[in-house]
């Protein structure tokens, strides 16, 4: 019996714990441990990493605080079109869907393109009409509004800029309240970060790995990022490792940063820990901020970044979960 391990994120960026209230980064900390806590009960009973990690992130995807499924952000034209994939380490077999809409979970759409289809990336129309026949479950726009990520889109037009959802400029405190929560309490959109992930290793020693995001605020012309492309965003193959990225995804994809993981324990003989950090440097090199979550099928985790914090947690070999935001 091979040692179950599981890793979770919410993203990377700038993430400074004086722009953070104690009330926002329980909800943040708890978001994850929820993710953490879906997906090892899986593990422990024997179950799947496949089904471990999408457990795990449709968990976060239906937490309205990340990007991704219900937080997702907003395109250019007030739309959330959201990227996933799913990658299966035993059968080296992927799924992944592009710009859906008003699909309440990516990462289960991504499964059964994996699963249900002989192809890997469904996009747009298509997408959704797969989603429709397979019947996986919609929901309205209303689901997807969040008013702060409106304002982040609002804010993004008038900037001209398309927002990378961890990107900062300026610090803004954020108001602590006494009524009770809305969702335009949620973060300064500026310092909100994106995408979430799971990677996982099983009783079997089978890895996998989950990556599902809102991609980039006010993005135009079906803007893809690295999340929905394997080998980008989301790799896993039981000889090396499993991985799911977070960042600027241009610059993840010009890596090609989750294989590349993989490519440095295969032909360099690294181990994971190492073979992670040097992929996290190479992208700081290349202007690429973010970060990754990596296990090996022995159960190893590594969750480097080299932006300001990165959204994590992991459940250590006593089945501890450990949450972690920043440096
Ligand atoms: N990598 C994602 C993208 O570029 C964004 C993120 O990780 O926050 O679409």
């Amino acid at each position: 019996m091979k040692k179950i391990a599981l890793a979770v994120h919410g993203g990377a960026g700038t993430i400074l714990k004086s722009r953070m209230t104690m009330e926002l980064e329980n909800e943040y900390r708890s978001g994850l441990r929820a993710a953490l806590e879906a997906g090892w009960t899986i593990l422990q009973r024997g179950g799947m990493s496949l089904d471990a990690t999408e457990a795990a992130v449709v968990e976060l995807e239906n937490n309205p605080l990340f990007n991704a499924g219900r937080g997702a952000v907003f395109t250019h034209d007030g739309r959330n079109e959201m990227d996933a994939s799913i990658m299966d380490g035993a059968t080296r077999n992927a799924g992944a869907v592009a710009f859906v809409r008003n699909v309440k979970n990516p990462i289960k759409l991504a499964r059964l393109v994996m699963e249900q289809t002989e192809h890997i990336l469904l996009a747009g129309a298509g997408a959704n009409e797969f989603a429709r026949e397979m019947n996986v479950e919609s929901a309205t726009d209303e689901y997807f509004f969040t008013d702060f990520r409106y304002q982040q889109l609002l804010e993004a037009r008038r900037q001209h800029k398309i927002q990378l959802d961890h990107t900062a400029d300026e610090p803004e405190l954020i108001e602590e309240s006494e009524s009770p929560k809305t969702k335009s309490q949620i973060p300064n959109p500026k310092s909100q970060i994106g995408t979430v992930g799971a990677v996982a290793c099983d009783v079997r020693g089978n890895l996998a790995a989950a990556t599902s995001t809102g991609g980039m605020t006010n993005k135009k012309y079906g803007r893809v990022g690295d999340t929905p492309l394997v080998g980008a965003g989301t790799y896993a193959d039981n000889n090396t490792c499993a991985v799911s990225c977070t960042g600027h995804g241009e610059f993840f994809m010009l890596a090609v940063a989750a294989y590349d993981v993989a490519a440095r324990m295969k032909y360099k003989n690294s181990g994971l820990i190492e073979a992670a950090l040097e992929t996290v440097d190479y992208l700081r090199d290349i202007g690429g901020e973010g970060g990754l979550i990596a296990v090996d099928a022995r159960g190893n985790v590594a969750l480097p970044f080299n932006s300001e914090g990165m959204y994590r947690g992991f459940v250590n070999s006593d089945g501890e979960i450990i949450v972690e935001i920043y440096r």
